[in-house]
């Protein structure tokens, strides 16, 4: 392939990348973002492909990584969405790392004088963030999937460690700067180690609700380390779409921090969600919870003229969804006003809500953020929070010592009636017990949210004579 052919193809899926970004910003034009940004990346994957020369080698990379890509995505579970994501962030930093040391013992073009300090700062860089978005990523990825514990772990004198490292890591630049021939290869090895030590102390830090951010943060680090290996490669495509994520990624940190009352630095500073309250330790005694059922719900929904749905991560893992959205359908064919909140770091991901509700075709109109519903709930007749804890828990407005305290949440308690659907009196990710299942206007229908939902589902639709749709049947 000519190299003025692939420059024509590297612009076209840049463009198809800030066309697909832009989609992707509201929900009703996400699909379509995708489906640019889908085509990009083919575009962009066939010519660096035909570019690229050793095709036997390039196809059974190809092959390996089609095989594994193809059955890890169809196999993945959606609530698993964001352990996948972090963990294919993870191998954006470790190709950074690899394509670090590659560059470095045999360097892709023949640099001189002061290109080949530059290119060498390139890889010093490179490594740098690849290895803390790898190990970082790792961290995420254990802390998703409660492998390692959520909350904040602190190591004793944490931050004289990290600025030790860091000074480490900038002082073993010079003589990897100065090296000739493999003798680079300690300098970078030590700051391959660093690296990797210093992603795993800062993420182990960060614990409970902020994790929402670490993980928008690691997307943005894994922009990054591809714009890092753009610069390596001396591949412009791979520097756009680097800077793509990487400032987007940011971008989105940075509304999560708003959205959360916190700080970036707060964030990276970690602690937060540490000495999360014991999970043992709740806010009342079981028996001061009232327990509800089905067909008191029915009645509850039948005799309201404004409900609020609350999601949170339960209906995710219950994939209730579907079930949710006949009973939207069902209610606001009776004339009701039924809205959705959606709190800003419900779920594992960024959007994850959003997405389920898309997904059981949720008309977009009635799915708004929390700041345009907070002040609507005294107005609200019934709530039905659905597998939502950490973000509708009042604590973090009334305690000043909890570990969430001023992190915005959902007032789902002003409304005049509260159903929370959960197993049981758990609490969240954070770890942090929620008063709200003892208060008076609070009704717990314990149970897994699909089971629930379904069982009022079937009720109400018995109730209006309209059979239960196929999606939600399906999804029972
Ligand atoms: P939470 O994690 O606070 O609570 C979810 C609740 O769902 C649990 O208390 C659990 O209670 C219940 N649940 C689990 N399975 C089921 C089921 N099958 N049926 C019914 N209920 C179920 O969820 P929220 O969405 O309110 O808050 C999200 C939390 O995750 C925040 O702390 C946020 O910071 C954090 N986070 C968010 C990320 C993001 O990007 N959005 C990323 C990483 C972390 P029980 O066991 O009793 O059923």
């Amino acid at each position: 392939m000519s190299n003025n052919l692939v420059t024509v193809a590297y612009i076209a899926a840049s463009v198809l990348f800030i066309l697909s970004l832009s989609g992707l910003s509201h929900q009703d034009t996400a699909k379509r973002g995708n489906w640019l940004g889908m085509l990009g990346m083919a575009i962009a994957f066939l010519a660096t492909a035909l570019l690229c020369q050793g095709y036997p080698i390039q196809a059974s990379a190809i092959g390996l990584g089609l095989f594994v890509g193809v059955v890890a995505a169809a196999r993945v579970a959606m609530t698993a969405m964001p352990e996948m994501v972090a963990f294919l962030n993870s191998f954006v930093g470790l190709a950074a790392v690899l394509v670090g040391f590659a560059e470095y013992l045999q360097p892709s073009t023949a640099l001189g004088g002061m290109d080949a300090t530059l290119h060498r700062i390139e890889i010093y860089a490179g490594v740098f963030i690849g290895m803390v978005t790898f190990t970082g990523s790792m961290v995420a990825v254990g802390k998703l999937q409660a492998i390692l514990p959520s909350r904040s772990v602190l190591l004793p004198a944490r931050h004289i460690l990290t600025i030790a490292m860091l000074v480490a890591m900038v002082a073993f630049a010079f003589p990897f700067l100065s090296a000739t021939g493999s003798e680079g290869l300690v300098p970078l090895g030590v700051l391959t180690t660093l690296a990797g030590i210093f992603g795993i102390v800062i993420v182990m830090a960060i614990g409970g609700a902020d994790m929402a951010v670490v993980i928008s943060l690691l997307n943005s680090y894994s922009g990054l380390a591809s714009a890092a290996a753009g610069f390596m490669l001396n591949n412009d495509l791979l520097i756009i779409t680097g800077a793509l994520v990487g400032s987007s990624g940011a971008i989105l940190s940075y509304i999560m921090c708003k959205g959360m009352n916190r700080s970036f630095i707060n964030v990276l500073l970690g602690g937060f969600g540490e000495g999360a309250s014991n999970p043992g330790q709740r806010a009342g005694s079981a028996e001061q919870a009232t327990a509800t059922n089905a067909s008191e719900v029915v009645d509850l929904l039948e005799a309201a003229q404004s409900v609020v749905i609350v999601p949170g991560y339960g209906m995710a893992v219950a994939q209730a969804q579907h079930a949710v959205a006949e009973i939207t359908q069902i209610l606001r064919t009776q004339g009701k006003q039924v809205r959705f909140g959606i709190h800003p770091v419900a779920g594992r991901m960024p959007g994850h809500m959003n997405v389920l509700l898309a997904e059981a075709n949720v008309p977009y109109d009635i799915v708004l953020e929390m700041d345009e519903i907070n002040d609507d709930f005294p107005k609200t007749d019934v709530v039905l929070v659905i597998g939502a804890n950490d973000t509708v828990n009042p604590i973090a407005q009334e305690d000043p010592t909890s570990p969430i305290a001023g992190m915005p949440v959902m007032e789902v308690w002003r409304a005049e009636t509260v159903v929370v659907v959960k197993r049981s009196l758990s609490p969240g990710y954070a770890g942090v017990d929620n008063p709200l299942f003892y208060r008076d206007n609070t009704l717990m229908f314990f149970g897994d949210a699909k089971a629930n939902i379904n069982g009022v589902l079937a009720q109400l639709s018995d109730q209006v004579g309209r059979p239960v749709a196929t999606a939600a049947l399906s999804a029972a």
